[in-house]
């Protein structure tokens, strides 16, 4: 038998990626993605790819940093991504498995698993017991008014896409049932129209705006309070028709767990970043298979496609370009969908002239 792959070495960059358009939420302006991208390579002379999203660029070079000291627990170890995860996830016990070291630990999960993938020649779709096949994707519109929304909106469903999401949470209801009314106008009655709060609303009045939205036959209202308010999102989703959408801001398999356990939601869109990477999104799968849960991704578009292809309970794949820029090969639509190919790996190859011109010093 021939002997198992080692890591031999994992690299790690920083880039601060600039956005093509600022993108508001009811929470803020996001103006530039700062990434951590890890390469993990292999006695054999493979690489694997990942990149994680550090969502403030102060938190940039400490995750870089938290990356890079976790490399001795993982160099000259054998390419076993679950086995690595609980050896980390010891080392965290007591710190804990959220924030940055979470991020830390999925970025290596994610390298690792593309590294393996890339070993065995599969596509990580098919490494993992599935096959490629078609996600509808849907796509954003910001937090930006009416008319905007709706240019969006059209532009998105003339592209192809069978379903929008708005960024709303505007000052008053009448502005949320406005932008909603001007999208549903724009795109008519079968495009999927999905609305996300980003956690702007207290649960009682996220109960009275959702019943105003009722008329607009949403697919989904998303995290119309706090991500991690199970109860206060149990008790909106109780109240209202629309189905309540959580999920991206969740860390690991036990806060779904728990969210389940308090019945806080009917759709879960996992984060395969904060769920914990892969090992954490295989994990997320079977809750959400178990539970007969729906399960959409957040971001991540690329690793996201290749395992929402293996989800039994597989719904929406969130489409975003934001990270395109240093992607050599970012994941297409065709007919509004993306599917997996069959290159080996996750679907990750960076642009490196463009990293370097990103590159964080
Ligand atoms: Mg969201």
């Amino acid at each position: 038998m021939p002997a198992p792959t080692t890591i031999r070495e994992l690299r790690v960059r920083a880039v601060r990626v600039p956005m093509a358009e600022p993108h508001r939420t009811a929470s803020g302006v996001i103006q530039e993605s700062p990434l951590v991208l890890v390469d993990a390579l292999t006695d054999d002379g493979v690489t694997g790819h990942a990149y994680v999203f550090c969502y403030a660029s102060l938190a940039l070079k400490p995750t870089a940093g938290l990356v890079s000291a976790l490399a001795p627990l993982v160099v000259g170890q054998p390419l076993a991504p679950r086995v690595i995860r609980q050896t980390l996830a010891q080392r965290f016990r007591l710190l804990g498995p959220q924030g940055l070291t979470g991020i830390a630990m999925a970025a290596i999960d994610m390298a690792l698993w593309d590294a393996l993938a890339r070993t065995q020649g599969l596509p990580l779709v098919r490494l993992l017991g599935g096959a490629p096949r078609p996600i509808p994707a849907y796509g954003a519109i910001g937090f930006d008014g009416e008319v905007e929304s709706a240019r969006v909106a059209e532009r998105w469903a003339t592209r192809g896409l069978g379903g929008v999401k708005a960024k709303i949470g505007y000052p008053t209801v009448a502005e949320d049932v406005a932008v909603v009314r001007a999208i549903r106008r724009a795109v008519g009655d079968d495009v999927a129209v999905m609305v996300d709060y980003n956690q702007s609303l207290s649960p009682t009045e996220a109960i009275e705006r959702g019943r105003r939205l009722a008329p607009f036959d949403l697919a989904w209202i998303e995290e119309p309070t706090l991500a991690h308010d199970h109860t206060g999102h149990a008790r909106i989703a109780r109240e209202l028709a629309t189905p309540i959408q959580c999920g991206e801001n969740w860390w690991g398999p036990l806060e779904m767990r728990q969210a389940i356990d308090a019945s806080a939601c009917d759709l879960m869109m996992p984060d395969v970043m904060k769920i914990g990477g892969v090992s954490g999104w295989l994990e997320a799968a079977a809750l959400g298979a178990a539970h007969g849960i729906r399960l959409s991704n957040h971001l991540f578009v690329e690793v996201s496609t290749h395992l929402l292809a293996m989800t039994p309970t597989a719904h929406w794949l969130e489409y975003a370009d934001w990270f395109n820029p240093i992607l050599a090969t970012p994941q297409t639509l065709v007919d509004g969908c993306a599917t997996p190919d069959e290159r080996p790996g996750s679907g990750i190859e960076w642009d490196e002239d463009a990293v370097a011109r990103y590159l964080e010093a």
